[in-house]
């Protein structure tokens, strides 16, 4: 599938699976979901060029600048709680031992390693340590992906470093189920922020 259409699939699977129910809530289940959602390929092309894994880094630094800015203005204390009860060094820490596990996954074949168990397990355990609210987004994200490219005609390692891997070989990445897919989980993902803000300030409205 597409990169646009692992990110929408993904923001659609994360907010109907985790309920956001405040703002806070809607910002990092979006945000964490889509990058959950799009780190997987960051494995593509190793072989003659890193363009679309430059592309998925410009996603990944894109989303987070989003979610510091909205924390920002939105004052939704996503970072006042980042920091809280935790010293500053471990976060860092886990923040490089996250984006090392990325940068080893990005020397692996496409879909072994990146579309794992063990590297959504080792992955999630980094974000734990930075900020254990954003696991359950990011771990949906993931699996969001790994379960649309098994559709898909490539073998997926699921349980790599074994060799086997699994496809069910019913879409090609760039065909009309994609189309499909893209479009279904934009409304879906659609219908879930109206929803949050409906309940948020749907009293508004109604004054
Ligand atoms: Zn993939």
């Amino acid at each position: 599938m597409l990169g646009k259409t692992h990110m929408a699939v993904g923001v659609a699977a994360t907010l109907a699976l985790t309920n956001p129910t405040t703002i806070t809530e809607l910002v990092l289940g979006s945000g964490i979901g889509a990058l959950g959602a799009v780190i997987s390929d960051i494995d593509v092309g190793t072989s003659e060029s890193h363009k679309e894994a430059d592309k998925i880094i410009a996603i990944v630094t894109i989303i987070l600048i989003a979610i510091g800015v909205l924390d920002h203005f939105w004052g939704l204390g996503i970072w006042n709680r980042m920091k809280s009860n935790r010293i500053i060094y471990q976060i860092v820490i886990a923040a490089l031992v996250f984006i090392g596990i990325c940068a080893y996954g990005k020397e692996q074949p496409h879909r072994s390693f990146m579309h794992s168990f063990l590297a959504l397990g080792l992955l999630s355990a980094a974000m734990a340590v930075i900020y254990p609210v954003a696991v359950k987004y990011f771990a949906v994200g993931f699996l969001s992906h790994i379960a649309l490219d098994i559709f898909n005609y490539k073998r997926v390692r699921l349980l790599y470093p074994m060799k086997k891997g699994v496809c069910f070989k019913l879409a090609h990445s760039n065909g009309m189920a994609n189309d499909i897919a893209f479009i279904t989980a934009v409304i879906v993902a659609i219908l879930e922020v109206i929803l949050v803000l409906w309940e948020k300030f749907g009293w508004l409205l109604r004054l």
